[in-house]
């Protein structure tokens, strides 16, 4: 599970920290380092693109020796020398996760723009419905006999009388739509149908089933 995100640490130099005697390498009498501020931080990734990065840490670490000091940078102190630096963590890092945000509220947008032509493309096929077309619906709301909610299953109009559109239902339904689309090829065969049972709907039924998306789409 763990190949779409990884977490690590990483370090990179800020700025120049300045000299100073080290207490690790600058020996007696102590000579004069040169001092990095570095910045140590852990990031989360998603897909190696998609970064986050968090607890910052800055610490004045010798050029020389490479130990970094023991000490707290005072936050006034640690401003003022981050003042007019570049970030040194990289932008993907830092920045990635803004772009995965940007992106799944556009791949929200598409698939409620997608929804909602299939609700129109539904609700123009629902206005002539021709006898013979495969609709499907959460079929626990337009017949009895289906225990469980939801019910998704394709129902088949059958016959078009003066009290509305007599349909008949699936003898088998499902709890998610992707069920369904697996017997896309088996139900154009009668045998897929309870056909002992019509429900019939009326014209005004029909328009409300669509506009609810309680039929949610149709066979080609
Ligand atoms: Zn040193």
């Amino acid at each position: 599970m763990d190949v779409w995100w990884e977490s690590g640490t990483g370090e990179a130099v800020v700025c120049d920290a300045g000299m100073r005697g080290c207490p690790i390498c600058s020996g007696t009498p102590p000579e004069r380092r040169r001092f990095d501020l570095v910045v140590s931080y852990k990031y989360w990734q998603l897909f190696s693109l998609f970064g986050f990065v968090r607890n910052r840490q800055y610490s004045r670490v010798c050029s020389n020796c490479h130990n970094a000091l023991n000490e707290l940078i005072p936050k006034a102190e640690l401003d003022s020398m981050l003042q007019g630096k570049k970030d040194p963590i990289p932008l993907l890092l830092r920045k990635g996760w803004m772009a995965w945000v940007a992106l799944c509220v556009v791949g929200i947008g598409v698939a409620f723009y997608l929804s909602d032509q299939k609700s129109k493309d539904v609700a123009k096929h629902l206005a002539s419905p021709r006898v013979g077309q495969i609709y499907l619906a959460d079929l626990s709301k337009i017949s009895n006999g289906y225990p469980s909610q939801p019910a998704y299953g394709p129902m088949k109009l059958v016959r078009i009388g003066n009290d509305g559109y007599h349909f008949v239902t699936a003898r088998f339904s499902y709890d998610k739509k992707r069920g369904v689309d697996h017997d896309l090829s088996k139900m154009k065969s009668d045998s897929y149908y309870d056909t002992e049972d019509e429900d019939v709907v009326t014209r005004e039924e029909l328009t409300r089933l669509g506009n609810s998306g309680v039929i949610y789409d149709f066979v080609e």
